[in-house]
């Protein structure tokens, strides 16, 4: 005999919650996601592969907090890491707001933080960028958030915020204040020193970038030990694997180099890439980071998914606030980059 049983109602934030689904098929050039084309820090790769995984890592991965704060330039009770900046991002946001608090953030920007805001039961509040792309200090000051989240360079423009913006919104916010710095390796400056005057900003970063490792899901947050603490708390134990701990101190202390020469390549390409594209007539957004938004005439979903059909993975963004509908390119190597553009041209 069967039994039905019914499932419970789940917690009234998640009824109107739908999985996380890109469109990513696998294809031969994928430009769509911002991972690292070259490939991953070296030396992380084989302590991964020589990782002992019998026993259970460090509670909360003490040595990589180390080897993090020593990179940044902080103490370690600065420091926080997480299964990824997503987790860290996601922890912050539960440590510091209660259900029905508001989390305020422009539009656009990376598309995972309204996740983790209704996740965690809170409210949205989106306040358009200015026409030069920087951050409406302003606007989300008014907003009087729990929680402010900026990201700079910003995903999916690729735009830096103005540092008197960020420091204005850290001086003046009621709330905590994320800034996600994901692509700051690429870009012209960091605000993380900002930490050391403003007690209530976290600056989220992540191994998945420049270091090539985002398989590994390594993310860290500095900010002030109070905020570093609690943030902690609600990470909870466990959260770095026995191979992303040894992988990312191998990498932290060997392949600052390697990462510096990504650096360079990712600087080079992203600079061909948009001269390319002005050749042809595509505006971009002048970016910092490791991709292009391009502006397109034509419809970014269908244009994608016919570039895909052709071995091409871009992202599609319809109708981006204050650019319009445009495609999303990750830079990488050379051959990937003609690729890309002989794929463009044969769909536009
Ligand atoms: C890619 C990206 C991250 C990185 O997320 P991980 O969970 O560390 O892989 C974080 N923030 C932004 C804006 C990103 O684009």
């Amino acid at each position: 005999m069967t039994v039905v049983m019914s499932v419970p109602p789940a917690r009234a934030a998640f009824r109107s919650l739908e999985l996380y689904t890109p469109d990513r098929e696998a294809c031969a050039v994928d430009l769509s996601d911002n991972t690292n084309l070259w490939g991953s820090a070296p030396s992380a790769v084989s302590a991964a592969a020589a990782a002992s995984l019998t026993r259970y890592p460090s509670v909360y991965a003490d040595g990589l907090r180390d080897a993090l704060a020593a990179y940044v330039g902080v103490a370690s009770e600065c420091v926080v890491t997480g299964c990824g900046s997503d987790d860290v991002l996601d922890s912050a946001i539960r440590a510091f707001a209660d259900p029905g608090d508001k989390l305020a953030l422009s539009d656009p920007t990376f598309h995972m933080v309204p996740l983790f805001a209704k996740v965690n039961g809170l409210r949205l509040r989106r306040e358009e960028l200015t026409s030069v792309h920087d951050v409406d200090d302003d606007a989300l000051l008014a907003a009087r958030a729990r929680i402010t989240y900026l990201c700079s360079p910003n995903n999916p423009t690729g735009a830096a915020f103005s540092r008197e913006r960020i420091e204005r919104i850290a001086r003046e916010a009621v709330g905590v204040v994320l800034l996600d710095e994901a692509y700051v390796e690429f870009a012209a400056a960091s605000c993380v020193e900002l930490v050391a005057r403003y007690e209530r900003l976290l600056v989220v970063r992540t191994m998945s970038k420049a270091f090539g490792l985002a398989g590994l899901r390594i993310g860290y947050a500095v900010g002030s030990p109070a905020l570093v603490a609690e943030v902690t708390k609600a990470r909870g134990p466990y959260k770095i694997s026995a191979v992303a701990d040894v992988a990312g101190r191998a990498a932290l202390a060997e392949d600052r180099e390697w990462v510096q020469g990504i650096v360079q390549n990712v600087r080079r390409a992203r600079a061909e890439l948009s001269l390319e594209l002005r050749l042809r007539g595509l505006e971009t957004v002048p970016s910092e980071a490791n991709f292009l938004l391009v502006k397109v005439g034509v419809d970014p979903v269908e244009l994608a998914k016919r570039m895909r059909g052709m071995g091409v993975g871009v992202r599609a963004f319809p109708n981006v606030r204050s650019v319009g509908d445009a495609i999303r390119i990750t830079v990488g190597p050379r051959e990937m980059m003609v690729r890309g553009l002989e794929v463009l041209d044969a769909c536009l």
